[in-house]
């Protein structure tokens, strides 16, 4: 089930909150307006149809992607792993 991701495009909703994620089968045709307010909105993110995306990143893959990877060692304290 892919996720979609909606954001109003114009103004702010007291409803939605401007942005706002559904669960939509892939058969649905695409949200062209809030279902809370009827405001025009755009998608941002549309499914995550692809099975490595669902995996958790682990501190490998986050290296491999090149972030620095910073442990925790006390109190404000960060250290390179
Ligand atoms: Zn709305």
């Amino acid at each position: 089930m892919p996720i979609y991701e909606y954001e109003v495009c114009e103004g702010g909703c007291k409803v939605c909150g401007g942005t706002f994620t559904l669960n939509r089968p892939l058969s649905a045709k695409p949200l062209t307006h809030c279902p809370a307010c009827k405001k025009p909105v755009r998608k941002i993110i549309s499914g995550f149809s692809t099975p490595h995306k669902l995996k958790p990143l682990s501190v490998s893959d986050a290296k491999n992607a090149g972030f620095t990877v910073l442990k925790k060692i006390g109190k404000g304290e960060y250290e390179r792993q």
